[in-house]
């Protein structure tokens, strides 16, 4: 009983961290003043030319480029994920402030757990389009968790087939389970996928 509430209690902080990554300004500085980022969300509405009212002056994508349909499928994907998961509010972020405040039950761990992987898988894919991650590795081997080696992308009018792992300063992930790994985890999945990591 009592690792069940640790589980839900994870599961609903990760969701709450998910949610929070779309819809909060991130603070940070530089040159010792105090700017803050805009949330993700308003820079992804922003990069395909709605409304602007955040901080930080952003790109804005060409909208004959692939980059704009990208941006355009990433927020239809974010509006249809809080739609199907919540039963009211005026508008998405509403949902989604609401989906991560919602009094879940201790049986709801796995659904919840599931919700914020969806979440950020989402949010990485916004933020490998507006460039916000680090530079990222694929890697040429299969997926450890889903056993799966490619997975296809839009690119434009047209599918591509790119490795579903991939790797970057801030640690791995599959872009086909949206398994991830931290930095510090790195050696175990090199040992995993059977290489020996350099230097550890
Ligand atoms: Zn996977």
């Amino acid at each position: 009983m009592a690792e069940q509430e640790i589980t839900i209690g994870l599961a609903v902080r990760r969701l709450g961290d998910e949610v929070s990554g779309w819809l909060d300004p991130v603070p940070f500085t530089f040159e010792g003043r105090m700017l803050c980022e805009d949330p993700l969300m308003v820079m992804l509405v922003d990069a395909v030319g709605g409304t602007r009212n955040g901080c930080k002056g952003f790109l804005r994508l060409d909208s004959r480029s692939p980059a704009f349909l990208d941006a355009l499928d990433l927020l239809e994907s974010l509006r249809l994920f809080a739609v199907e998961n919540t039963d009211s509010g005026k508008d998405v972020p509403d949902r989604l402030r609401a989906m991560a405040s919602r009094q879940w039950g201790c049986d709801d761990a796995v659904l919840v757990a599931g919700l914020a992987v969806r979440l950020a898988g989402l949010s990485k894919a916004a933020r490998d389009l507006l460039e916000l991650n680090p530079p990222t590795v694929h890697l040429e081997y299969d997926c450890p968790r889903c056993s799966v080696g490619w997975v296809r992308r839009r690119r434009g009018d047209e599918f591509v087939r790119v490795r579903s792992l991939s790797v970057s300063e801030s640690g791995a992930s599959c872009a086909n389970c949206s398994a991830s790994w931290s930095f510090g985890e790195l050696p175990w999945l090199a040992r995993t996928l059977g290489c020996e990591p350099v230097g550890v």
